[in-house]
């Protein structure tokens, strides 16, 4: 990846997430104590460690953990592997995990973190010892009641299995049983939870669904387009083509490709299987100029990627009706502000993603009480809990008059400032 697209993503994301909050507490009057204490983050942790790679070189990696704030849980958040991976990016993303939690009504804080490489760069057996190396060097750090890593970009479940393995075998195997769930998103033979690898996709398509009700339309034949082909973008794809909705572009790192005549996720899925993930190439569909994806004439858009994509540079020449962000932060906010100037609706990041976090909950849930659910109640349980917090983000921007963005971090921070005062600040 040029390093010019690099700096792109990097920076102002946690700019962005900053804006947001000061802008959803001026709108609710948030408590200046509070405004105060959710303004930092709680701990950083930056590690570098050493692992020797398949030629015998030994080289050092650099891992982040951002824990911003636990008032209402142990932190939760996944851990990516990515050259974009800085602590700006970490802190951006712990704390969006912080209002993604509360608005869900999990009983969890906010962490994100990773590793700053290009794990295509390394091999499956380099990739594991980087991955048990961070685990050990992250310690205590970590843990089933403190901070519960997760997937996310270019991390999966067998990464989890491993951080999981790592984390039992560096206890006392006393607690092997009870400490399984330091991870979630683990393979379903390690504890992980049925419908976990689809939980993410599966929320961001119950949001537009909830969108569709809404406005008293049908899904089915309208046209889509999505950014980034990973876990996200592919089961998101995979719901809404059986919701009758029509994909007819993609971008990732590898190039667009369209087709108005639609494409078959679960093609381009086996495509990418055998192109070391590339969506470039597919045989269905032509090539898209780069630059033209957003300006697609589409009904929706799904960005599945990185942050920062929907910029001022695109954003007045998109033609969508609404914007469903499966990635984190993938809007800037002086792109909202076009968007909203056009009328173009944008369900948010922290709602419309949080069908992860939610199915990470449950896993863990599961875990603890030593169960195995079903994957068809998993996908009720998902759907019931997004659209409950799609339901409050609607009531809440009807109250304050404001964009779902914001009303959705409104109803996250009204939770956390109700625990404050409940509590008070210790001592
Ligand atoms: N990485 C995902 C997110 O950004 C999932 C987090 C989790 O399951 O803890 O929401």
């Amino acid at each position: 990846m040029e390093t010019k697209t690099l700096e792109k993503q990097k920076t102002g994301m946690y700019e962005n997430v900053m804006k947001q909050f000061n802008h959803a507490a001026d709108v609710m009057g948030l408590d200046d104590n509070i405004r105060k204490i959710l303004s930092a983050t709680n701990n950083e942790i930056v590690v570098h460690f050493p692992v020797k790679l398949d030629n015998g070189k030994v080289e050092i990696f650099t891992g982040y953990r951002v824990q911003h704030n636990n008032a209402l849980g142990p932190y939760k958040g996944g851990l990516r592997f990515h050259p974009t991976v800085d602590i700006d990016a970490a802190r951006a993303l712990a704390i969006w995990m912080t209002w993604k939690s509360a608005l869900a009504g999990l009983p969890y804080g906010g962490g994100k973190g990773g590793i700053q490489i290009d794990p295509k760069n390394y091999s499956q057996s380099e990739l594991e010892r980087i991955t048990r190396r961070f685990t050990y060097a992250l310690g205590d750090n970590i843990g089933p009641d403190l901070d519960i890593p997760a997937p996310d970009v270019n991390t999966n479940a067998q990464i989890m299995a491993w951080i999981s393995d790592t984390y039992v075998s560096t206890k006392s195997p006393a607690n092997r049983q009870t400490n399984l769930h330091v991870v979630t998103g683990k393979p379903v033979g390690s504890g992980g939870l049925e419908g976990r690898d689809r939980a993410t996709g599966f929320g961001v398509v119950a949001t537009i669904k909830s969108w569709v009700k809404l406005n008293n339309i049908d899904l089915k034949g309208k046209t889509y387009i999505v950014q980034g082909f990973g876990n996200v973008g592919y089961w998101a794809s995979h719901f809404m083509q059986k919701e009758g909705a029509k994909l007819i572009a993609v971008q990732d790192a590898s190039g667009s490709i369209i087709n108005s005549k639609g494409i078959d996720p679960d093609l381009l899925n086996e495509h990418c299987r055998q192109n070391k993930g590339a969506v470039a190439g597919f045989s269905q569909a032509g090539i898209l100029n780069n630059a033209d994806f957003f300006a697609t004439e589409c009904d929706i858009i799904i960005p599945a990627a990185l942050g920062n994509q929907i910029t001022v540079e695109n954003a007045p020449s998109i033609k969508a009706q609404l914007i469903a962000e499966g990635a984190n932060g993938p809007t800037t906010v002086e792109a909202e502000e076009i968007l909203l100037e056009k009328g173009i609706k944008i369900i948010p990041d922290i709602l419309c993603n949080s069908g992860g976090v939610i199915g990470s909950y449950y896993e863990w849930l599961q875990n603890k009480r030593s169960e195995n659910w079903k994957i068809e109640d998993v996908l009720i349980m998902i759907e019931d809990k997004i659209s409950a917090a799609f339901n409050k983000v609607l009531q809440s921007s009807e109250q304050f008059k404001t964009d779902w963005r914001i009303s959705a971090y409104i109803v996250a921070l009204q939770r956390i400032e109700l625990t404050y005062i409940e509590r008070g600040v210790f001592p």
